[in-house]
């Protein structure tokens, strides 16, 4: 009998800064089979970033339309701006049997677990609260207050890290990678995420008996 499903849907969260962006654009770009969700936002883009890319860019009267059109999976307010998750990539490439990744905070995180219980929740970690400061204020695309933002942020984040599945420590990136991509691809292998199979498999027994 075959191991055959949907995709699973991936949700990682972490600390602005922990380094989720570059995780996620490796693990997609070293395996197959994952798609990336990219979020709507109100947010301004920074330097560099391309609409439809990182996000997409849009204001706050098209946000709302979304959420009134149920466009969105889940949305949630981060630092006084909107971001949420398009539904229709999300549901497609999952019927294409695609392993989708949400990078989204803890609300959000928390949305998706309820609406989809075998969602995997990660939590990515920056090897400790010094190099997280230090990521931030190296990467030169935020101002002070926006940083000190992010921080005190965190530390409300860092209340929520017990409701995920797993935690990984972003300290070498090709080793965070592999590490994720075990995580995950053991992940197809629990009976939650298999419930046809078993379900085939009990119907099958039945006939022999
Ligand atoms: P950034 O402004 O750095 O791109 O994102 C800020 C925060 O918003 C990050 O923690 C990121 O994970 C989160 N985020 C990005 N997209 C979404 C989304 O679609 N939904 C939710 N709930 N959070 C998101």
């Amino acid at each position: 009998m075959k191991m055959k499903h949907k995709g699973i849907l991936i949700v990682v969260s972490g600390f602005s800064g922990a380094g989720k962006g570059t995780l996620m654009k490796q693990l997609v770009h070293t395996y197959d089979n994952y798609a990336l969700s990219v979020s709507m936002t109100t947010r301004a883009p920074r330097p560099g970033e391309e609409e439809g890319k990182e996000h997409f860019f849009v204001s706050k009267d098209v946000f709302e339309d979304n959420i009134q059109q149920d466009g969105l999976i889940e949305y949630a307010q981060y630092c006084d701006n909107y971001y949420g998750t398009p539904r229709e990539y999300v549901e497609r490439q999952l019927e294409k049997g695609k392993d989708v990744i949400l990078e989204i905070e803890i609300q959000g995180a928390l949305k998706v677990k309820e609406k989809f219980p075998t969602a995997l929740l990660m939590f990515v970690m920056p090897p400790n609260a010094t190099e997280l400061k230090k990521r931030l204020e190296g990467r030169g695309t935020e101002s002070k207050e926006v940083i000190a933002k992010r921080l005190r942020r965190a530390s409300e984040e860092a209340e929520g890290i017990e409701k995920y599945d797993f935690i990984v420590i972003n300290d070498k990136l090709e080793e965070c990678v592999r590490q994720m991509h075990s995580l995950i691809q053991a992940a197809h292998f629990t009976p939650d995420r298999n419930g046809e199979m078993i379900d085939n498999m009990r119907k099958e027994l039945e006939e022999l008996n």
